[in-house]
């Protein structure tokens, strides 16, 4: 089964990868751990990404797609695997489209994590941490037991800038308008498949297999 994973941060993509990996036993292949085993075991393509990214630069589409190829090869993908992170452009789902029709497999699902965007406001803004011990407190989801205050030794709780609205809010748009083309090129192809993300953890894993399950 072969799957890529898609969806905004903060939809619970993480989660859902893991619970996928384990009941269907395919490799949950992100693009930073891509990466990052491409240069650990020094292949060609490992060394050139490697220059690429230490100069600051990104990784040029034709060394991605290539170590894309290295991974899918591995014994660890004869089941399938499950992509999150990669492709990111119209260029490199063609591009893959070409690598796995060489490869003689095609795409089986592409599989939407969808959340209203307010609610993954709600979700990414909730984050406050504690300065002193560096616990991690969600105002909803996991609150500390009296509000604002660490649990641990009694600090007053902070929000980092990266969580604060405004900052939240372009980190979603930019993410959507680079994922928006990619969702209708697959829908085009068929393989989008979406699912309602505005759930709990189970019932949205249920939902998946409820379509991989088919
Ligand atoms: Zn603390």
């Amino acid at each position: 089964m072969n799957l890529i994973l898609m969806g905004l941060p903060g939809a619970g993509k993480g989660t859902q990868a893991e619970k996928i990996n384990n009941k269907y036993n395919i490799p949950h292949i992100s693009t930073g751990d891509m990466f990052r085993l491409a240069i650990k075991e020094g292949t060609e393509l490992g060394k050139q990404a490697k220059q690429f990214m230490d100069q600051g630069e990104l990784v040029p589409d034709e060394v991605t797609i290539g170590i894309v190829q290295e991974r899918l090869s591995k014994d660890d993908c004869k089941n399938g695997f499950l992509l999150d992170g990669f492709p990111r452009t119209i260029a490199q789902a063609e591009a893959l489209q070409k690598l796995l029709a060489e490869m003689g497999q095609t795409i089986d699902y592409v599989v939407h994590v969808d959340v209203p965007e307010e609610k993954l406001v709600e979700r990414l803004t909730g984050r406050r941490i504690c300065p002193t011990c560096g616990t991690a407190y969600h105002v909803i989801f996991n609150p500390p037991k009296e509000e604002g205050i660490c649990d641990k030794e009694g600090s007053q709780l902070v929000q980092r800038d990266d969580d604060k609205p405004e900052t939240v809010k372009n980190r979603l748009s930019v993410n959507m308008e680079q994922t928006q083309p990619l969702l209708d090129f697959y829908d085009k192809k068929g393989y989008l498949v979406k699912v309602n993300g505005d759930q709990e953890i189970d019932e949205v894993f249920q939902d998946i297999q409820g379509f991989l399950d088919k």
